[in-house]
């Protein structure tokens, strides 16, 4: 076993952590042994420290740089600046930089001066870099989110395959971390990268003093009341006392409806969501915070970062999008080590609004998430063992004896032969979200900017023929509505587009459209809509948009949705917090080269700029024709 007492030092002096945490003493006495490891642990159970550590013990040691393959540049920035404020010497190396700070990056690796590097993929995989590192003293190489080097996975990126070329330059050990790791990405992960023997680090997903229960329901009625009785039982009726509670909701709409009742029914509670200004949402966390109110009702758009160790319960008023994001909220539980309570509200339409919530673009694996959901909340057999198979792949877990399929197999099992009986809620149910405001707050019914009229007139451009409006608005929303799929309209490129904009809101911006006769409507009782004659002559916004062939569009609209996602995960925002889809197409089709073009996207503000201006600029240049392609990596 390998000392870690120095590892102990700098985890307490430069991290300020007591303790490591479980998984992390493992991968890092492997590193520093000189062996290769793969690290599976849960988003959030601190996988930088896996190899921040080590890489400081190792400078310090003289061992030399440990060189990061980070495919976010965003994150790495982030994590650049994070290091630099504890006193690191850390830089990152990526196209975004300018040829001056590259020049002394460059310097102060072969000078020794660094202790971590952090570079993109493309760049890693450049002979030019790989000559660099030849000149360089690299103690180790960490490749971080290694499930990149997944073909299956959602999100491959072809130059960590060609990563393990890097061990032909540099005797180090290599780390790979990740959070995602079936059995297949993990054996991917370790062929990908060419590991060898590596210590396998798998954390453990089990959290045994959460219970957890699933109830099925229909109405808004009797959710509220199990969510009373699961608020109540867990002392959170008395507007003071210990212990907290969360009841997370997926829309907004739902979430200050909730709030309401939870008020009227005499709770502490405050409500959070996305929606509501800055200055209100950090009243409301301060108010959570110090206890003032003991119950938060919140979308997902909490939580970033938060941990409150005491929180006894937290009810999903409707059932997320996929274990990943249930797993994540609910383990948001009992931090403390004290028993916690996961209680999820399941019921058919949840599926709906999480359909209309989800993808387009992606459907097919936020559908095989919300099966896998599904799954979850119909089994009859235990839950904890359910997400620990979800999350390793392996299905060794012991029963936790605290869950509901645990506790009370029968009445979990008649729960579910009476839930197979009854009829499908469909849209009924779901028809009261569908008012919701738009994502970005505004009103519904109000006309939108450029960027969503251009969806609008590229879709129509597209269609096989006139469409009907309503049709249209629906197919721009992602609906599955019987006339939108007999027409065809499920095909269209921009099928989904507009998921987040509600109905009303397309309809009254495509009737703008028609007043300013950039749409033509014909038909009275069934209008329909077309371009104006001539008929292909699209109408384009000013700025910097170059022809180019229709199909690539595509893959810019792909790597970006993509992106989004990473990074939502990464920031627990929802997706279109990182980049609306409005937002994706314009700069699909103006293809910004600089942060000034970039700022002339409709929708893109400076600090969304400042974030992800890199990330995407990186993305749009990898995906423009080389002869206009500036990146250098
Ligand atoms: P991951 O990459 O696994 O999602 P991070 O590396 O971002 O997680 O770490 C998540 C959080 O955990 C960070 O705020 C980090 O400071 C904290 N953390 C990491 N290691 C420890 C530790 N040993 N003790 C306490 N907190 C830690």
């Amino acid at each position: 076993m390998t000392d870690l007492t120095d590892a102990l030092a700098v985890l307490r002096e430069r991290f300020g952590h007591t303790a490591f945490r479980p998984g992390q003493a493992a991968a890092i006495a492997a590193v520093l042994e000189g062996r290769d490891a793969a690290v599976l642990l849960p988003t959030g159970a601190g996988k930088s420290s896996c190899y921040q550590v080590p890489a400081v013990v190792a400078a310090h040691r003289g061992a030399g740089t440990t060189v990061v393959v980070s495919p976010l540049i965003a994150l790495m920035n982030d994590q650049v600046d994070g290091l630099r404020a504890r006193g690191i010497a850390a830089a990152a190396l990526h196209s975004q930089k300018d040829d001056g700070e590259q020049r002394s990056t460059i310097g102060a690796l072969v000078q020794g001066e660094l202790v971590l590097l952090y570079v993109s993929p493309e760049r890693a995989v450049q002979d030019g870099f790989k000559r660099l590192l030849g000149r360089a003293r690299i103690a180790m190489l960490a490749i971080d989110e290694a499930h990149c080097v997944s073909q299956w996975g959602h999100d491959f990126r072809p130059e960590y395959m060609r990563l393990h070329e890097l061990r032909d330059t540099v005797r180090a050990p290599v780390i790979a971390l990740t959070a995602t790791a079936t059995p297949r990405v993990m054996a991917e992960i370790a062929g990908g990268l060419a590991l060898r023997d590596p210590v396998t680090v798998r954390g453990d997903f089990r959290r045994p003093n959460l219970s957890f229960e699933v109830q099925h329901h229909r109405g808004d009625a009797s959710r509220i009341e199990a969510t009373i009785e699961a608020l109540a039982r867990a002392g959170l009726r008395q507007r003071t006392g210990w212990g907290r509670g969360i009841v997370y909701c997926s829309t907004r709409k739902k979430t200050e409806a909730v709030a309401r009742a939870l008020k009227a029914a005499g709770f502490a509670v405050g409500h959070y969501h996305a929606g509501r200004t800055g200055l209100v949402r950090a009243r409301a966390q301060a108010a959570f915070a110090l206890g003032r109110t003991r119950v938060l009702v919140a979308t997902s758009a909490f939580g970033m970062g938060i941990d409150y160790p005491d929180v006894r319960v937290i009810v999903h008023f409707q059932a997320p999008g996929s274990l990943e994001a249930y797993y994540q909220e609910a383990g948001r539980a009992g931090r403390d080590g004290e028993p916690g309570h996961c209680l999820m509200l399941f019921g058919a339409a949840d599926m709906m609004t999480q359909r209309r919530l989800h993808d387009g673009a992606d459907g097919h694996r936020s559908e095989e998430a919300l099966l896998a959901l599904e799954r979850y909340a119909n089994a009859t057999i235990c839950r904890q063992q359910i997400l620990c198979t979800h999350f390793t792949g392996t299905d060794d877990h012991p029963a936790c004896s605290r869950c509901d399929a645990c506790i009370d197999p029968e009445a979990v099992r008649g729960a579910g032969s009476a839930r197979r009986d009854r009829p499908h809620v469909g849209f009924g149910e779901d028809g009261d979200l569908r008012g919701d405001e738009g994502s970005d707050g505004r009103p519904r019914g109000s006309a939108l900017g450029a960027a969503v009229q251009q969806v609008i007139l590229d879709a129509v451009a597209a269609a096989p023929r006139r469409v009907g409006r309503v049709n249209l608005a629906r197919a721009l929303r992602g609906s599955h509505a019987k006339a939108v799929v007999t027409q065809g309209l499920e095909r269209l490129p921009h099928y989904a587009t507009l998921a987040e904009v509600s109905e009303a809101q397309i309809l009254a911006t495509i009737d703008q459209l028609i007043r300013e006769r950039r749409l033509v409507r014909r038909g009275r009782k069934y209008p329909t809509v077309g371009l104006p004659d001539p008929p292909r002559s699209r109408s384009r916004e000013p700025g910097p948009s170059v022809a180019r062939p229709r199909q690539r569009s595509s893959s810019v609209t792909l790597e970006l949705d993509s992106y989004r996602k990473r990074m939502a995960r990464q920031l627990k925002w929802k997706a279109y917090m990182v980049l609306q889809r409005g937002v994706i197409a314009a700069i699909d089709q103006q293809r910004p080269m600089s942060r000034e073009a970039l700022a002339r996207i409709p929708g893109l503000g400076p600090a969304k700029i400042a974030r992800f201006g890199d990330d995407i600029l990186a993305v749009v240049r990898r995906r423009s024709p080389p002869s206009r392609s500036t990146d250098r990596g």
